[in-house]
């Protein structure tokens, strides 16, 4: 099963996806994660990508369809995916169906995540990101038992650049400008299934699951 996850920053996409490949079986592609991971490693594509991301600005489409198009090819891809974060601009979209037909492979489903505006930037500000993997805290509705620290590892809690105020501000408007125009591409491609990601988390789970059961 091909699936997208589309929504704005903050909409809980990866928290889902993560769910959804222990429950399905199928990796989750995040192209956030793959750039962030290139940025540590300090790769050349890290070194182009890191004043984009820190700036809450969007990569551009080259850069992230090369790196995308690769992770694809890899085995474990072949039963299917779900791809968190990409695409967000009609040019990704493009570039994916194009690299999708030449495995003969459409996309099955897109999960279209609706979610109010003013909670996104509550949920970003206060998110606190485990810097070894072990997950997301939230300072107000989702703290650690140790200020400050990953409950699994004890390891000191990273809040990311682009998760202050103006830095979302610019991601919301990227989101309103480049991507939220998608919802209605896929739409017309009779893939597209609106969960409200507004509610509680396993909530969404389960609209999310019956969305994706659907489309299998
Ligand atoms: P995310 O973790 O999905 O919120 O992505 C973090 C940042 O990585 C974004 O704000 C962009 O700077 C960059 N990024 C991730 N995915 C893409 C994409 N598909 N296109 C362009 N930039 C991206």
């Amino acid at each position: 099963m091909r699936v997208i996850f589309l929504g704005p920053p903050g909409a809980g996409k990866g928290t889902q996806a993560k769910r959804a490949q222990s429950a399905f079986g199928i990796p989750q592609l995040s192209t956030g994660d793959l750039l962030r991971a290139a940025v540590k490693e300090g790769t050349a594509l890290g070194k182009q990508a890191q004043g984009f991301m820190n700036a809450g600005k969007l990569v551009p489409d080259d850069l992230v369809v090369a790196l995308l198009a690769e992770r694809l090819r890899q085995a474990d891809c072949r039963s299917g995916f779900i791809l968190d974060g990409f695409p967000r601009t009609a040019g990704q979209a493009d570039a994916l169906e194009r690299e999708l037909k030449k495995h003969g492979a459409p996309i099955d489903a897109v999960i279209n995540f609706a979610v109010d505006a003013e909670r996104l930037v509550e949920r970003l500000v206060g998110r606190r990101i485990c810097p070894n993997g072990h997950g997301e805290y939230h300072l107000s509705f989702h703290p650690p038992k140790s200020p400050g620290q990953c409950d699994v590892c004890g390891a000191a809690l990273v809040h990311r650049p682009d998760d202050h105020e103006d830095q979302i501000r610019t991601r919301m408007e990227a989101y309103a400008r480049d991507t939220r125009p998608l919802i209605e591409f896929y739409g017309k491609r009779g893939v597209l299934h609106t969960v409200q990601a507004d509610g509680e988390i396993d909530a969404v789970t389960g609209e999310v699951k019956a969305a994706l059961e659907a489309a299998r």
